[in-house]
Parts: structure tokens; sequence; C-alpha cells
């Protein structure tokens, strides 16, 4: 691999890591902060692939609300690892299915593209602050949403394939792969491996440093559980949370605005 093709990977992790965080999460899903509007339609826009805003902020805040219950859509203490990790995207509770689909990267994408709108549904009353706003409503149509995660799938293998051939096609699918087991892993060992807070009354969400650092943040899960409208996680000194740097950034720029952040207690 060229040095090239590595920065163009890894600046495609961290943007796509980043949009979803920052973008899905932090803004939309829990309103943490306000982002300038053209801002945020460009990193919904861009973070598309993870789903349609009202499915994706209806399945979260259903598990916010039902953390490791039956009725969370993805917890790996009622559904096991694979259902939780990506098998209730597709409804397939075989470990078979489930592993392969982690693995396909831009076929997974292709399956996305066509699924996501019309799968995980159930939830969308939760979201229905999403679904009132006019664009969020209009990317989230089924032909729309396709469309624009399409062109998420073919023009970086048209952009990869000019620079750098069959290789940089190969290697945009594995950083694909990668970026889909990160976000999948919230869900799955962010509930099974590392630090629990006697704090947290419901669920088995783990603040795990090693997840923290590769999903920019996030992966302080049960700080997360603890103050899900905190725009900054990692509440103990020295954890590095990388979106909320980002998120400093934008206030500074005067992107970002109305940031909340957990009270430190005295
Ligand atoms: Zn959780
Ligand atoms: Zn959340």
């Amino acid at each position: 691999m060229t040095w090239s093709l590595f920065i163009f990977c890894f600046c495609y992790y961290l943007l796509a890591g980043l949009v979803v965080v920052i973008g899905y999460h932090r803004c939309l899903t829990h309103k943490a902060l306000k982002l300038k509007p053209w801002f945020f339609r460009t990193l919904i826009v861009l973070g598309l692939p993870a789903g349609t805003p009202i499915q994706w902020v209806g399945n979260h805040r259903s598990h916010h609300m039902h953390t490791d219950e039956e009725l969370d859509p993805h917890s790996p203490i009622v559904s096991g690892f694979w259902y939780a990790h990506c098998g209730w995207y597709i409804n397939s509770r075989n470990p078979i299915i489930c592993f392969l689909y982690s693995i396909a990267g831009p076929i997974r994408m292709g399956i996305d593209a066509i699924n996501r709108p019309i799968s995980n549904q159930e939830h969308n009353k939760l979201a229905r602050d999403v679904a009132e706003d006019k664009f969020l409503n209009w990317i989230s149509e089924p032909l729309v949403f396709r469309c624009i995660v399409f062109a998420h799938l073919v023009l970086p293998i048209l952009f990869t394939y000019n620079l750098w051939g069959v290789n940089g096609v190969i290697a945009w699918s594995v950083t694909l792969v990668i970026i889909y087991n990160l976000g999948d892993s919230i869900d799955s060992i962010s509930h099974l491996f590392g630090e629990q807070l006697k704090e947290n009354k419901k669920g088995a969400a783990r603040n795990n440093a090693i997840i923290a650092i590769l999903t920019l943040g996030d992966g302080w899960h049960a700080d997360h559980h603890l103050f899900p409208s905190s725009a900054k996680l990692g509440f103990k000194k020295g954890r590095i949370d990388l979106s909320w740097y980002i998120i400093l950034m934008l206030e500074k720029l005067g992107i970002a605005s109305d940031i909340k952040v957990r009270k430190e207690k005295k």
C-alpha cells in the first residue's frame, strides 16, 4: 500500500466516524449541541450509510429507554453478541450470516441501501421531531436514501480505482469493513467488556479505552449512558474523546453552539 492510499483510507475512516458520532449521535439523537444547518445537513448526507435519520434516532433512543431489557433493539445481554453486533439490521440471529454480513463491506453497503429505509422502523415514533424536519424526512425517503447511499458506494470505487487501481478498491473495502464493525462494536462490545459504573442503574454499558479511541470517543459508553445529553464523554481525567476536541474546534469556528456538558461533581 502506498502512503497516499493509506492517508486516504485513514481520512475516510476519521470522516466516517466523526459524521456519525457528532452528526447522528450527539447532535441529532441526543441534542447535546447545535450545529449550523448547512454543516449539520452536510454531516447527515456524509453519514447516510449509517441509516435513515428517522430509523437511526428511533432505534437509538429506544436503546437508551430499554437498555439491556427485552425491548432493547440491540442488547448482547438479551439477544446475544451477533444479533446485537449487526444481526438486528438484517433480522438474523444466525452467527454465520451475521459474520458474513459484518465482513461484507461494499456488499453490505449495497444491501443496506435497499434494506435500511424499510427495516427497523418500529421505533420511529421516538423520532417524531426528526420526521417533522423537512430535510431529514426527505432524506429518509427510500428512493432518496437509496440514490445517495449508492453514490456513497460507487464514487469511492471510481475514485480509488482511478488513483490506485484494484489495490485502491481493496484498501477502501477493508477500511469500510473496519468502520462498520467499529460502529457495531458500540452495540455489542460496549455492553460486554470494560468498566461498568455503579451509578448506571440500568443496563450493562461499559467504558472501554480501546473501543473509545477507535470510535473517536463513543466507546466511553458507560459515561454516555449516565449522561446521554453530554457532548463530552470520558469523564475521568486523561480519557481521550477525539469527537469532543472537534466539537470544541467547531465552537471556535462558530459552527457549534449550545453545547451541553455533564456538570462535574465537586
Ligand atoms: Zn448502549
Ligand atoms: Zn446514545
